[in-house]
């Protein structure tokens, strides 16, 4: 592209940004499956890995196809700098872990992805990292929680699967003021509807396996902040212990950037419209839909996302034997534990999910036995509509 890219807006980015063109100027990003990089003279790989010629050394650390997706994620988040790793989990567990040594303390909020409570609740505090959770709604709990050694805050949201929103904002002034940084996982959200670096958050993880693929391929993950953060606590710790992603995962994924847009937009029209019908449906006790006025945290959707959600949590009435009615009963949404697929996927997560958790901590996050998270898909809204409602009759 001749003009800076961060000229156009964020669809011309998702189909333009990065692309680095080969010699044959090809029309499609190209799949550069090499492990390394040959030199053109002893000088030349020196100088290389003097960091004094800015080519490619070796695929755990670098990759032009891989190089192609950061550029294109950074210049969509807005971000100065990214790491993409192996998985979405490989890109949490770095952006936490990296940066901290044994006495530092971390506070994040209880709703999280069940292995990203993992790697809080049970990795850090073996390697002398002390963690604690918090109600993430709720500022107080926050600022309480600071201590002189925390160093990170990290949350999601929205939060999975009741997606509750978390105030953004307000929590990156708490942290920054306590000394800390802010690390969002923006899964749910997706770069379309939210952008946490703008609202004051310092660090955004990805797991590209949900919306940024979004057709069930493949599994990716990304780590996006400032150049300062990338270099001095990410750049070397990947480099060495090597969460790296494939190249040919890195050119799936860069190629889905493509159509992110209008997938997203898509899937979150059919959500919303899937929400507006099991929200006067007499079997639901309980429907959350950020972008409904409805919603818990409405006003707090309104000024820090541009759109609602993939995304659609309601509450059977019957609990877990109705839950298991109606997804057994559906045709076209499938069973899954996952989301953000073209496919619609239904998720009960007191059962699979959210299972290792005490079912007074569930009963606390909101995961009744009736709860069920569905991820809208591409198909046609109606079709969605007519499966869930043949369904929910049979609940
Ligand atoms: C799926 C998911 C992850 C983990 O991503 P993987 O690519 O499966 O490792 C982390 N956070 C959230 C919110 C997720 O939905």
């Amino acid at each position: 592209m001749s003009k800076s890219s961060a000229a156009y807006r964020p669809e011309t980015r998702l189909v333009h940004s990065g692309t680095l063109r080969s010699q044959y100027g090809e029309t499609s990003e190209a799949l550069f499956l090499t492990q390394g990089y040959v030199y053109a003279s002893a000088e030349e790989c020196e100088a290389r890995f003097k960091g004094e010629d800015p080519g490619f050394i070796y695929s755990r650390y670098s990759n032009p196809t891989i190089a192609m997706f950061e550029r294109r994620m950074i210049e969509l988040e807005g971000a100065e700098a990214a790491r993409s790793a192996a998985t979405g989990m490989a890109a949490v567990t770095t952006a936490i872990l990296a940066p901290l040594k044994a006495g530092d303390h971390v506070v994040a909020s209880r709703a999280l992805f069940g292995s990203c409570l993992y790697v809080i609740q049970d990795l850090l505090p073996r390697y002398g990292i002390e963690a604690t959770l918090v109600d993430g709604l709720d500022l107080d709990q926050w600022q309480r929680a600071l201590k002189p050694n925390t160093k990170t805050f990290f949350l999601e949201s929205p939060t999975n699967p009741t997606l509750d929103v978390l105030d953004i904002p307000s929590i990156a002034e708490i942290a920054h003021k306590g000394g800390a940084r802010l690390v969002v996982d923006n899964v749910f959200a997706t770069p379309i509807w939210q952008s946490p670096l703008a609202l004051g958050a310092d660090v955004v993880v990805y797991s590209a396996t949900k919306h940024i693929d979004g057709q069930g391929r493949c599994l990716g993950g990304i780590i996006l902040s400032s150049e300062a953060f990338i270099a001095e606590h990410i750049h070397n710790f990947m480099r060495q212990t090597g969460p790296s992603i494939s190249p040919f995962n890195a050119w799936v994924l860069l190629k889905g950037l493509e159509t992110l847009g209008v997938r997203v937009r898509a899937q979150t029209d059919t959500a919303a419209r899937i929400a507006e019908v099991l929200a006067r449906h007499p079997k639901i006790s309980r429907l959350v839909y950020p972008g409904r006025a409805d919603h818990p945290q409405a006003a707090l959707v309104k000024k820090q996302m541009r759109g609602g959600s993939t995304l659609v949590g309601f509450e059977v009435k019957g609990g877990k034997a109705a839950a298991f009615r109606v997804l057994n009963e559906l045709k076209l949404a499938k069973i899954s534990n996952n989301l953000g697929d073209a496919k619609s996927l239904v998720t009960h997560p007191a059962t699979t999910t959210h299972q290792r958790l005490k079912p007074e901590d569930r009963a606390a996050l909101g995961i009744s036995e009736g709860f069920i998270r569905f991820s809208a898909g591409l198909e046609h809204a109606d079709d969605l509509i007519e499966d869930l409602t043949a369904a929910l009759e049979k609940a």
